[in-house]
């Protein structure tokens, strides 16, 4: 076996950046050097609050460019900007959005994840007169509707966190219905009845998989009482069973037929600061960076007997010809070194604790420069 391999670049199919400039200096070095290009969301913190219209993307765009020109490493990457769905979009807003080439829209039900509290629109409120109009032009503009599939409440009582994502399959089956030719992605689907659910949903419905889904089960971030026990493996949607495990596997390795070619690599790097970690509750998210995601994906396939070239399309061809857009030009070589992950990026009140800090892998990606 080969202690060395070269694929296309990989494709950031799912990333959390941040915002102000001092963290985006930080967050930024974990995705150069591995991804060329990806989709930064943009649930931005106050007082910025979510990316709304098309100037807010431009903004934002632009203040990770810099970030990019600032690390002065040499590798470049280029951020898609979805806009946010809220209470305030319009079809109008769309409709501007699209004129300057921002065809991604992302939706979090109200109060899932940092920053989406901000004019947030819940699942029940989803099909109401002007988000059910805005995801119509939506479909009509031919977008990419992002969802973060997930159910806080039902009847008013709150869903244990561990159901919720199962909770919201009625409310994806009732999306697909009201709109029928939305382009939709379901993102980092983490349990097995989502994933047989997609089995059958139609061809406009796909999604992405993160890796820590497919590493990492409930037990490790909680308590039995519910109570967190890793607060550093504490994300949304939060890790699951060991069920869902083997069945994220097998729909990110290809096995899955009926779901080959739908499901592709969104990492959901999603960096807080140490101390915003370690309140009660603490901020949701995992922080994977590039260059610890792919050797660990890549580990994870080889291990089980999945070829290079099947890794390659999960990780840079289905979800760029998914999203219509041209191949990566470039290459990202993993080779077999052993290497200790730094535990933290950032300084001071920044400092980002990251997923394996301290630990070490036996694979790193290699410094590609393009
Ligand atoms: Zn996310």
């Amino acid at each position: 076996m080969s202690d060395r391999i070269t694929i296309k670049k990989p494709f950031g199919g799912h990333l959390h950046l941040r915002w102000t400039r001092k963290m985006l200096r930080e967050t930024i070095l974990l995705v150069l050097g591995v991804y060329g290009r990806g989709i930064v969301i943009g649930n931005l913190s106050k007082p910025r609050g979510l990316v709304k219209t098309r100037e807010d993307a431009v903004r934002y765009r632009n203040e990770i460019r810099e970030a990019v020109w600032e690390a002065h490493t040499g590798d470049r990457f280029e951020p898609i900007i979805p806009l946010m769905l809220t209470k305030r979009t319009t079809p109008e807003t769309l409709e501007k959005a699209v004129e300057w080439g921002f065809n991604f829209l992302k939706y979090i039900p109200g109060k899932t994840s940092t920053g989406s509290e901000d004019d947030g629109i819940s699942l029940d409120e989803l099909l109401e007169e002007m988000p059910l109009r805005c995801l119509k032009k939506a479909a009509e503009l031919k977008m990419y509707f992002l969802i973060h599939l997930e159910r806080i409440t039902k009847g008013g009582k709150l869903i244990p966190e561990i159901d919720r994502e199962v909770a919201a399959i009625p409310d994806l089956i009732k999306i697909i219905e009201a709109v029928p030719n939305l382009q939709i992605s379901v993102e980092h689907v983490s349990t097995a009845e989502l994933l047989k659910f997609l089995e059958t949903a139609p061809k406009n419905v796909t999604f992405s998989l993160t890796v820590h889904h497919a590493l990492e089960t409930y037990d490790k971030a909680f308590h039995p009482d519910g109570t967190i026990k890793n607060p550093f493996l504490y994300c949304m949607p939060v890790l699951k069973r060991v069920k869902d495990v083997e069945a994220v596997r097998r729909a990110m390795f290809g096995l899955n037929l009926k779901l080959k070619g739908r499901g592709y690599s969104g990492t959901d790097i999603a960096p807080h600061p140490e101390a915003s970690k370690r309140t009660i509750p603490p901020a949701a998210g995992i922080c994977i960076s590039g260059d610890v995601a792919m050797p660990m994906r890549w580990m994870l396939f080889k291990e089980n007997g999945i070829s290079k070239e099947e890794f390659e399309r999960f990780e840079s061809v289905y979800a760029p010809t998914r999203y219509g857009l041209s191949p990566e030009e470039g290459s990202c070589i993993i080779k077999r070194e052993k290497w200790m992950v730094p535990k933290t990026v950032g300084q001071g009140t920044e400092e980002i604790p990251v997923y394996m800090g301290g630990q070490e892998l036996d694979w790193r990606v290699e410094e590609t420069r393009s």
